[in-house]
């Protein structure tokens, strides 16, 4: 028996050098974890020996000893396996070093200079051979020492910049010399002596290929920081493409480019076609040693202006709307200064679009100014704090009533958001509604409106079951299904006579998106609630389209409500809605009456019923239940 152990110890002592030695002659990378097995192997093989030399000739001394060693053994040729792993992992990236598409270059620094130690295939393609391993890259491509477009600095400095830093830098540039074009550059510094670069080429990414102007993707590049921003957009382009083709339209927009590029041209700036039939010139601070006069922007916006409006192309010519910007902008919260550039830039341009009073030169440019960065802070603010849930808080609901013109009766309320802010102050829903549409915030303050309305309906209901109330909402909710299906829930909920809840949409917001929105409001009606069209009259008045759809209501905006009979133009056109309104079948409400006058006006013409300072101005629902409960007429008799 102990013959058979022994012998099977001898063996195990054996085996185990014999089959180590040629694991130990492959592994060369972990050579350390290697090293640390074979000592442990000498280790365990000494105590065997010290142990039977120390006559402590017991087997199982012998076989924890072997254990040990074969453990050894185990670890090693797991650390075999991922050695193999790493070996192919090695010889993937060689291919790809090989066969990448983009170049790849290793290079040593040299003084001021870099040597090339390696290079892809790629990167002796796209060098056009110029560079070989052990040349030096500002002596093969001197362009390199020069300072490349966009940046003021020399390429190579930008590199030798990168190894100092030991930070990874990506940079796209212009390079005009042995080889043009637009190149993307990662270079990644491995120590303080050695760089690795890939790098690509990137013009077709960056033009338009319609107009060969620039795309929006020069934007994200670091370009210079430009100083001046008009933002141009063509009027009405969509009706030309329209009407008069695609080719036409593509050969106004290359027109239209043309012109710009001459600008940029001869002011060294960039044109960019931002997408559709936007475009931007950007133009660099003017030079501080350069002894010419330097144009104002909103000189080079007017002469951009006039030579667009002398292009025809087949007789068709074009217009445009340009917003301009310059210098430091602090209203908006971009990080980068172009970024707010083109912001300001592009809301002058909604300004000048909304602002339009003639197509005179000066309606169609509007420079961005002081007063706009404060109605654009003014926004960021109200943004900022109706973000807030606790604006809700403080908000309440103001109750207009809807009179009988005739008798003065309360036969309904209008409700009236207001935000008392603890910090601003009275905020008009006039004025932060449309940034809370800007933000999509609209639409929890609809459903907080919503709600509060509900309740209290419900409650007047208990004193008049005749009495109507009716909420503004704007026409975003009607492009979201789950407000309506909300609409849907809570007037359910809410236990009152739907046919006394009404939803008052303004004619102007239902233009934006007519067919769209009639289907929502479709959805409405088949909840019986009642449809108001509000300030009607503002919109662009496609009376017919509207028509289309019965509306319950329609509520003339008070802009249309004549001061007196001399206002010839007004009656005719309250005249004219009210004989719309008798063929078929709506009620309705003059808005904003305030004089008696203007009420015997608009009665004599059929107006049945008013809204306005002259029956009461907005009140708390309190003092609305007290005129509720009295049965008060309001303005009886006057
Ligand atoms: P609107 O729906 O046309 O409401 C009528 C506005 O005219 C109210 O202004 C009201 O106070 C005012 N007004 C009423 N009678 C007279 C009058 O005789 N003379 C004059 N000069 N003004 C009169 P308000 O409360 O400042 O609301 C302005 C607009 O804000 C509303 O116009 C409505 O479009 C919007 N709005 C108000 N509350 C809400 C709301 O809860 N949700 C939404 N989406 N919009 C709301
Ligand atoms: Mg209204
Ligand atoms: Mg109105």
């Amino acid at each position: 028996m102990e013959l058979v152990a022994n012998g099977a110890i001898a063996a195990a002592y054996f085996i185990i050098p014999l089959t180590l030695l040629p694991l130990l002659l492959k592994a060369k990378r972990d050579i350390w974890l290697n090293l640390l097995l074979l000592i442990l192997f000498i280790f365990s093989c000494g105590i065997g020996h010290t142990l039977s030399a120390m006559n402590l000739h017991n087997a199982l001394w012998h076989w924890v000893t072997a254990g040990v060693s074969w453990a050894a053994v185990v670890a090693l040729l797991k650390s075999q396996t991922r050695l193999r792993y790493l070996g192919e992992t090695f010889s993937l990236l060689e291919a790809t070093w090989e066969q990448a598409l983009t170049g790849k270059l290793l290079f040593e620094r040299t003084g001021d200079d870099l040597k090339v130690l390696k290079l892809n295939p790629a990167a002796t393609a796209i060098t056009q051979k110029l560079l070989q391993p052990g040349d030096r890259l500002c002596e093969k491509m001197p362009i390199h020492r020069q300072q490349v477009y966009p940046y003021r600095v020399s390429l190579i400095d930008l590199y030798l910049a990168a190894l100092e830093s030991g930070e990874p830098k990506r940079l796209e540039y212009q390079y005009k010399g042995e080889i043009s074009g637009w190149y993307m550059t990662l270079v990644t510094p491995l120590s303080p002596e050695l760089l690795y670069m890939t790098f690509t080429e990137v013009s077709g990414v960056i033009y338009d290929p319609l107009t060969g102007l620039y795309n929006r993707r020069v934007l994200e590049m670091e370009l210079e920081a430009w100083e001046v921003c008009l933002f141009i957009d063509l009027d009405r382009f969509k009706l030309i493409n329209d009407q008069r083709g695609h080719y036409l339209g593509d050969e106004l927009l290359k027109a239209v480019a043309g012109v710009l590029q001459d600008q940029a041209q001869t002011q060294n700036g960039v044109a960019v076609r931002n997408g559709g039939d936007e475009f931007l010139l950007l133009l660099p601070a003017p030079d501080a040693d350069s002894t010419e006069p330097c144009p104002i922007p909103a000189a080079i916006a007017e002469k951009v202006l006039s030579d667009i409006l002398a292009i025809e192309v087949e007789g068709a010519s074009i217009s445009v709307s340009i917003g301009v910007a310059s210098g430091t902008i602090d209203a908006f919260q971009e990080d980068m200064p172009i970024n707010r550039l083109l912001q300001a830039a592009e809301t002058a341009l909604r300004e000048a679009k909304r602002n339009r009073r003639s197509n005179l030169p000066q309606h169609r440019i509007q420079v961005w100014n002081s007063a706009l960065a404060r109605r654009r802070l003014r926004q960021i603010t109200l943004e900022a704090y109706l973000e807030q849930r606790s604006s809700e808080l403080e908000f309440w609901l103001a109750y207009q009533p809807i009179c009988h013109m005739q008798t003065g009766a309360i036969v309904g309320a209008e409700a009236l958001i207001r935000w008392d802010s603890a910090r601003l102050g009275s905020v008009s829903p006039s004025e932060f509604i449309p940034v809370a549409e800007a933000t999509g915030l609209v639409h929890r303050i609809s459903d907080w409106v919503l709600c509060h309305a509900l309740e209290q309906l419900a409650q007047w209901q208990e004193i008049s079951t005749q009495f109507n109330l009716s909420i503004n909402i704007s026409p975003l909710e009607l492009e979201d299904d789950d407000f309506l299906d909300r609409i849907m829930q809570r007037v359910a909920e809410a236990g009152i006579a739907s046919n006394r809840f009404g939803i008052e949409i303004t004619e102007r917001g239902i233009y934006n998106n007519l067919d769209r929105y009639l289907q929502s409001l479709q959805e409405l009606r088949a909840m019986s609630l009642r449809l108001k069209v509000d300030d009607f009259g503002m919109g662009q008045s496609g009376l017919a389209q509207l028509l289309q759809f019965r509306f319950d209501e329609v509520k003339v905006d008070r802009y249309f409500i004549p001061t007196n009979a001399q206002n010839l133009e007004k009656v005719a056109i309250c005249r004219a809605i009210a004989n719309l309104a008798e063929g078929v079948n709506f009620d309705l409400v003059a808005e904003g009456i305030e004089h008696a006058e203007q009420r015997s006006l608009m009665l004599g013409m059929n107006y049945n019923y008013g809204q306005g300072y002259l029956f009461s101005r907005p009140m708390t629902a309190q003092n609305l239940t007290t005129l509720l409960r009295e049965g008060t007429c309001l303005a009886a008799g006057g």
